[in-house]
């Protein structure tokens, strides 16, 4: 199409996605993983991880002055999470949206934290903020041979 025509060298946005230990325990793997694909991202990579405390603490290190970083670091290391990168138009401020607020309870019902979680602590996915932290994540999580590259049979049907 004249989109992946005009696209054609640059590298179309990713945002990385994760369900997080409370999620994979209460089996919305699949829920978080349906509404992506529903949406019309492409899923580009997928790990189960149980993540160590220093690569979570790396992950977050823009929080470390926090009071709750520890409880963060905690919570995220206490059962595996599930790592992704989905691509696709404004995957990183859409999927935001899709996630909802920080805080599930400020968390519109229709996004995945609003139809599924109520605190701030066990907000069950995690979403990058911006295509520089998307960026940053990706690296963090994923080696370069792990970022599978394909075309979706659809693609057409999603993007003009
Ligand atoms: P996010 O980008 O919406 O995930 O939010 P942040 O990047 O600000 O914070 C990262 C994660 O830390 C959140 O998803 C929460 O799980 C947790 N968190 C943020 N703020 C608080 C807080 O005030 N208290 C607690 N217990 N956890 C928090
Ligand atoms: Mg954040």
């Amino acid at each position: 199409s004249a989109l992946y025509k005009a696209m054609a060298g640059k590298t179309p946005e990713r945002s990385f996605i994760m369900v997080k230990p409370d999620g994979v325990q209460r089996g919305l793997v699949g829920e978080i993983v349906k509404r992506f694909e529903q949406r019309g991202y492409t899923l580009r990579a997928m790990k189960m991880m149980h993540a160590s405390k220093p690569h979570l603490e790396e992950h977050y290190k823009d929080l470390s002055s926090k009071g709750f970083f520890k409880d963060l670091v905690a919570y995220m290391n206490s059962g595996p999470v599930v790592a992704m990168v989905w691509e696709g138009k404004d995957a990183v401020k859409t999927g935001r949206k899709m996630l909802g607020e920080t805080n599930p309870l400020a968390s519109a019902p229709g996004t995945i934290r609003g139809d599924f979680c109520i605190e701030v602590g066990r907000n069950i996915c995690h979403g990058s903020d911006s295509v520089e932290s998307a960026n940053r994540e990706i690296s963090l999580w994923f080696k370069p041979e792990e970022i599978i590259a394909w075309d979706p049979c659809i693609k057409d049907w999603i993007q003009e």
